[in-house]
């Protein structure tokens, strides 16, 4: 029975990888090995001498498992086991586990029995097993992307991750255990049922819609995984800010090219490492391509206009490439399409690498062609403009010469006329004629100022000027036609002395304008001018107001009549003469002056003109001679004089001979070179020397060749010319004549300067 028990026994021991041992108590605390089977040596790869060396197998243990070992040895009590884990070295040091179980017995003695076997294989793998798992619920909970586990059975959500409860709005206990069709009403529950039907493997769902319990809509990409029969996997991406972001960048791509097409904007980006760009549609239509042209730099240079070809390529890889300029240029292409010249307007910016390099070109194209059309039109338009505006100007100088000098001829011989007549009848029709010309001659002044202004060749002579002596004169010269209308011209100065910075001659041109047009538009009361200092605001200013009872300005009209040609009544209905020119003349006049004028009328009661100009009364009392005037020698009270009138105009000659008959007899010397001979030849008493002769030397040469005589240098040279736009007369007077008449002259005028410089009484 012994040797079959021990025969078993043996057997157990092989068949087992188990090492087993036996301990006996040797002393009060003191256990030793009495026996090991042979499994410890094939499990620890010691020998035997090894174990003889220790008497024990525990050697093998690690130090803390060691004590522990011994601790739970050393509690435990008769008839007990314990089973424990251990770490363990074995010959190789390679570490590991053993599970050691040991039993207490007192059957034969105390002695205690134990096995040991080696887990550290089944640990290992429990590990793994472990950390695969921790790893998976860590991606499970931790992922953004939401994971449902569904029971394709029940067609219920299982669980879900902390993304799912996110995307849903809903919490993990809430999903549990719900159908699938609640979380969505639409689309995203309706695929999700087709997780229960037919679903193999894996399925993509694409993009699905979620809506949490807030009504807020989440859109998302569903992918199912099937574990395995029952359950499955849902994962959600949700893609709501992408799909919004997406949504709003095709919606301004589509703007873009909207309005691209609405604006004719065209847009390009060019690689330029990769020597290629891709266009817009509208820069293609621009350009005339069909799309399919591969587009390089050289290709763009092949739809450029050989003229302007130099000056892009030169853009581009030295202004742009080079010193980093924007490309900003306008410039011709040829269109492929129908080889038309347009014009184009390219900007662009580069991109650089961090080295310099270029990388990027993007940019926009437009067809300014109809700018670039108007743009040329409206330069030449301009020339040609100038070029009028040149020949205007010397239009109206040559016409200015050309009618008065007729005109002197009409007015000088109607005035002769009109003073010889001996027939009421012939005097009539004398001053008819003396009339019509004046007329002529007023409106021929006006019109010539006013372009004048216009053309901004009014030069300004400003000088002190008496206003109130320039008021006074220009009433008196109204005062006969005031009369003859039986009203009454009032002046009244209410500032005594005013001394105004201005140019006379414009000064006078527009009192004349004001009171000619008060006394002609009033047919009874009267008119009245004042003249005052105005203090109000600080500054002084010099006021002029012309008031009239007269036919008064309809409201309507009140601001039309200050523009060239225009008068209150038009048509062939209006009731005065007059050319509408004066107050616009008035208006440029005082614009020039830094004045202004402003009217205040009422139809049919009347009119007040009021002139505003500036003006410094620290000025007052300062005197300036205007001109300074040859001191001309008394010459002996003699009763006839002789003068020389050189002059191609025979006309002028006879009028003027006729007017100064009294006490000048007169020569005429009918071209400049006759006049320069009789000068040499006589010592006239009073020379009148024309200014346009004609061809050849003028009126100025022949005082230049006569001046180094003294007897000239002591005599009245007269120019008499019709130069007589404004500053003609300053202009002669600077070149060295002692005086000035304009063509056409009067009687009055003529024979006024004649005796005034030979100081005739
Ligand atoms: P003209 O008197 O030569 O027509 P103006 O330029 O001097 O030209 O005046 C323009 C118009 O203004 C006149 O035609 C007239 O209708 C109106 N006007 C000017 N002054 C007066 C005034 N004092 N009373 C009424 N109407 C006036």
């Amino acid at each position: 029975l012994l040797i079959q028990r021990e025969r078993r026994y043996k057997l157990v021991t092989q068949l087992t990888s188990d090492f087993i041992f036996s301990c006996v108590r040797t002393s009060e605390s003191v256990f030793e090995v009495d026996w090991i089977s042979d499994n410890f040596f094939t499990m620890t790869g010691y020998t035997k001498a090894d174990y003889d060396l220790h008497k024990s197998w525990d050697f093998i243990l690690q130090p803390d498992s060691l004590k522990q070992f011994n601790e739970m040895i050393s509690k435990l009590e008769k008839g007990k086991s314990f089973s424990t884990e251990l770490r363990f070295s074995n010959k190789y040091n390679d570490s590991g586990w053993l599970n050691v179980r040991v039993y207490y017995s007192d059957e034969i003695g105390e002695n205690i029995y134990g096995a040991a076997r080696d887990i550290t294989e089944r640990l290992m793998s429990r590990l793994k097993v472990f950390e695969s798992e921790k790893k998976l619920s860590l991606l499970f909970d931790k992922t953004k992307d939401a994971v449902f586990i569904i029971d394709m059975i029940s067609r219920t959500y299982v669980d879900c991750n902390f993304a799912a409860e996110v995307l849903t709005g809903r919490t993990k206990d809430e999903l549990s255990g719900t159908l699938i069709q609640t979380v969505s009403k639409e689309n995203a529950d309706s695929r999700m049922k087709e997780l229960t039907h037919n679903m193999e493997s894996a399925r993509d769902f694409g993009e699905v819609e979620y809506t949490r319990p807030d009504g807020t809509k989440r859109i998302a990409l569903l992918e199912a995984i099937r574990i395995d029969d029952r359950y499955a996997f849902g994962i959600a991406k949700d893609m709501t800010e992408y799909v919004t972001a997406i949504k709003s960048l095709k919606e301004s791509e589509m703007f873009l090219s909207k309005s691209q097409v609405v604006a004719n904007i065209g847009s390009f980006v060019f690689y330029i490492p990769e020597n290629y760009y891709v266009s817009s549609k509208v820069m293609d239509t621009m350009f005339g391509l069909n799309g399919d042209e591969h587009k390089s730099l050289e290709f763009w240079l092949t739809c450029i206009h050989p003229d302007d070809k130099q000056m892009m390529l030169d853009h581009v890889s030295i202004d742009v490439f080079i010193k980093h300029e924007l490309f900003n240029k306008e410039y011709r292409i040829i269109r492929k399409s129908d080889s038309a010249v347009r014009w184009v307007w390219g900007m662009a910016e580069v991109e650089f690498s961090s080295v310099g390099a270029p990388l990027k070109m993007i940019g926009t194209i437009q067809d300014i062609t109809a700018r670039k059309t108007l743009e040329q039109n409206l330069i030449l338009a301009k020339e040609e403009a100038e070029e009028m505006n040149r020949l205007k100007s010397s239009f109206f100088a040559n016409m200015s010469h050309e009618l008065r000098t007729p005109l002197n001829g009409i007015l000088g011989f109607s005035e002769l006329l009109i003073e010889e007549a001996t027939q009421d009848e012939q005097r009539i029709k004398a001053e008819t004629i003396h009339r019509s010309g004046k007329r002529l001659l007023n409106t021929l002044n006006l019109i010539l100022n006013l372009s004048k202004v216009e053309a901004n060749k009014q030069e300004l002579r400003i000088h002190l000027v008496d206003v109130c002596e320039l008021i006074s004169s220009a009433v008196k010269l109204y005062q006969p036609a005031a009369i003859k209308k039986q009203i009454r011209l009032n002046f009244i100065c209410e500032a005594g002395e005013v001394l105004l910075s201005s140019d006379q001659q414009m000064l006078d041109s527009i009192m004349n304008n004001l009171i000619s047009n008060a006394v002609k538009y009033t047919n009874m009361g009267e008119v009245t001018v004042r003249l005052y200092i105005d203090t109000n605001g600080g500054d002084e200013s010099c006021v002029i107001k012309v008031q009239d009872t007269g036919i008064g300005i309809p409201d309507n009209q009140q601001k039309f009549v200050f523009d060239a040609f225009r008068q209150a009544s038009e048509g062939y209905s209006r009731a005065f003469e007059g050319t509408g020119l004066g107050l616009s003349i008035t208006k440029k006049y005082l614009d020039l002056l830094g004045g202004s004028v402003a009217i205040e009328s009422e139809l049919g009661k009347g009119s007040t003109f009021t002139v505003t100009l500036p003006f410094d009364s620290s000025q007052k009392g300062m005197h300036v001679t205007l001109i300074s005037e040859t001191d001309i020698t008394p010459s002996e009270q003699r009763k006839h004089f002789s003068g020389i009138f050189i002059d191609d105009d025979i006309i002028a000659f006879d009028v003027a001979e006729i007017m100064l008959k009294d006490f000048v007899s007169l020569v005429h010397a009918e071209t400049a070179q006759a006049g320069l001979d009789l000068l040499h030849q006589i010592d006239f008493d009073i020379a009148f020397i024309d200014i346009n002769l004609g061809k050849g030397i003028n009126g100025v040469d022949i005082l230049n060749q006569i001046s180094h005589k003294i007897h000239y240098q002591n005599i009245p040279i007269i120019a008499i010319t019709a130069y007589a736009m404004n500053g003609d007369k300053e202009y002669f007077l600077s070149k060295g004549f002692t005086h000035y008449i304009s063509k056409p002259f009067c009687k009055y005028d003529l024979v006024s300067i004649a005796k005034e410089s030979l100081k005739i009484a």
